[in-house]
């Protein structure tokens, strides 16, 4: 099997990766400018590659350019994703900004590679989706984070779109809507509220390890439950159940 997955240096994206590469699995890894770790860049099934999502013109370039290649990956793992704060009290055009910039790199940038993807597994008849999506698309946010949890919601309806209408062509898509997990992205919460805080509500008195979502990822994306195509896979600590 062969995987692109984006945000693969840091967080959840690194754990994901870490799951994969055990799973023999050969990888692009994408990052925006942080290193990856040595124990991928020593690893001859890890290939690294620098993209800003926030770019569409850098996206086109790094990244279409692997689905038209001879051998093309058939697992995608939208996974890279930015939690920017923008209250209503802010100005509409800075409040626009936020809002486009995390529509760009949470939604825009992950729906156009699924289709440059999708587009090449047709052709092949097998693909696997993956989007990591948040509890955000279910619980809603705080109102300076409305923006993420509207890209978060947009992805799980998109994921759903192309479960519904690739299951014939041998594709299956599925989300993630993980609650705080333990990575760079929950820490400036956990800055903020201490841990005990955001672990109020939740079945467990911690947070939740990055590691879970990694094995999570790497059992759909093993092509086991292709019958669970369309589901999104809640995990939260128990923070809600459905
Ligand atoms: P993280 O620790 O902040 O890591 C983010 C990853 O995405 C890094 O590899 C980063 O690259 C990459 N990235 C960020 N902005 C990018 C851009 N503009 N272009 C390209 N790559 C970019 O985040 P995380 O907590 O692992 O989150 C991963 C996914 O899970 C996100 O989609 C997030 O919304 C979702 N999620 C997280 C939580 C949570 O509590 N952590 C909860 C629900 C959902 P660099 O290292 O180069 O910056």
């Amino acid at each position: 099997m062969y995987a692109l997955v984006t945000g693969a240096s840091r967080g959840i994206g690194k754990s994901i990766t870490k799951a994969l590469l055990r799973d023999d699995f050969r990888i692009i890894g994408t990052a925006r400018s942080s290193e990856f770790p040595n124990e991928f860049t020593q690893n001859n099934r890890f290939q690294s590659l620098y993209v800003d999502l926030s770019d569409p013109i850098a996206v086109e370039k790094k990244i279409k350019p692997i689905f038209e290649r001879e051998e093309a990956p058939n697992v995608l793992i939208n996974n890279a994703g930015i939690f920017k704060e923008s209250g209503f009290d802010k100005g509409d055009e800075f409040w626009l900004e936020q809002w486009d910039q995390t529509m760009q790199v949470n939604l825009r940038a992950p729906a156009l590679i699924s289709k440059w993807a999708l587009n090449r597994w047709t052709k092949e008849g097998e693909g696997y989706l993956i989007n990591v999506s948040s509890r955000a698309a279910y619980r809603g946010d705080t109102q300076e984070y409305s923006a993420y949890a509207a890209s978060k919601g947009g992805l799980v309806a998109f994921t759903k779109s192309v479960a519904r209408d690739f299951g014939e062509q041998g594709i299956s898509a599925y989300s993630i809507a993980p609650g705080f997990i333990k990575t760079d992205m929950a820490m400036d919460s956990i800055d903020v509220y201490g841990e005990e805080y955001l672990t109020q509500g939740m079945a467990f008195d911690e947070i939740t390890s990055p590691d879970e979502v990694g094995e999570l990822v790497a059992f759909l994306a093993s092509g086991k439950v292709p019958h669970m195509t369309g589901s999104t896979f809640h995990i939260n600590g128990g923070s809600y159940m459905i």
